[in-house]
């Protein structure tokens, strides 16, 4: 089932998207939209952790307004004013 939410992304740019949710009370996932899984190597020892989406959504999103950069952020980000 999808459950479609509108959501504000600021990765790879500020935009109003149209996403896919997890299931709050998904019993594999609990809402978490997946699982950690820990995995080994060859040798057995640890070598990272995979996150493995839950079936219960998709992880994709549809941009529906691409929104500017907030003003107030810009300036701050950009400012010339010395960290004191
Ligand atoms: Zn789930």
């Amino acid at each position: 089932m999808v459950r479609l939410r509108l959501k504000i992304t600021h990765c790879p740019r500020p935009a109003l998207t149209l996403a896919d949710t997890p299931r709050p009370n998904c019993p594999t996932c609990q809402g978490a939209g997946g699982n950690a899984h820990d995995y080994n190597d060859d040798t057995g020892k640890y070598a990272g952790t995979r996150w493995e989406p839950c079936p219960c959504w998709t992880q994709w999103a549809v941009i529906l307004l691409p929104l500017p950069r907030w003003p107030r952020r810009t300036l701050t980000s950009h400012s010339a004013e010395p960290p004191f």
